[in-house]
């Protein structure tokens, strides 16, 4: 299958502006922010398309994707986000290589959806 964006976004064959880099994830800056803060972490491996094939094989990483949302939301906006995986097209999602986005800064009370 073709490389995904971020999988070329990690291979430096796209630009991005990266927020955050180790061994296991990448975060980038969404190109097209729903909110003032709009990150995108996105685990290095390619092989899981959603947030439920990332959990069901692979907890811990998973796990690391949340930590790492959770600590850039401190350093971005104070520690009060909106975590979302868009998981399947009808549901938003376009790049089929799990991603969290971090949402932050003026999001509307009472809406469900960020992005
Ligand atoms: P989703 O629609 O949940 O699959 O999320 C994909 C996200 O990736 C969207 O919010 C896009 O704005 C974002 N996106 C697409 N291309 C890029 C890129 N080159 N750099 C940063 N973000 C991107």
């Amino acid at each position: 299958m073709a490389d995904s964006i971020f999988t070329k976004i990690i291979n430096r064959e796209i630009p991005s502006e990266i927020v955050f880099e180790d061994e296991r994830v990448i975060a980038i800056r969404d190109i097209n922010p729903q909110a003032p803060v709009h990150l995108l972490v996105v685990p290095k491996a390619p092989d899981y398309q959603n947030v439920a094939e990332l959990a069901a094989a692979d907890a811990s990483l998973l796990a690391h994707v949340v930590a790492t949302a959770q600590s850039l939301a401190e350093e971005h906006a104070g520690g009060q986000y909106r975590l979302i995986f868009n998981t399947g097209a009808e549901a938003g999602q376009t790049i089929f290589h799990v991603h969290a986005h971090v949402l932050a800064g003026g999001l509307e009370e009472g809406t469900l959806a960020g992005n």
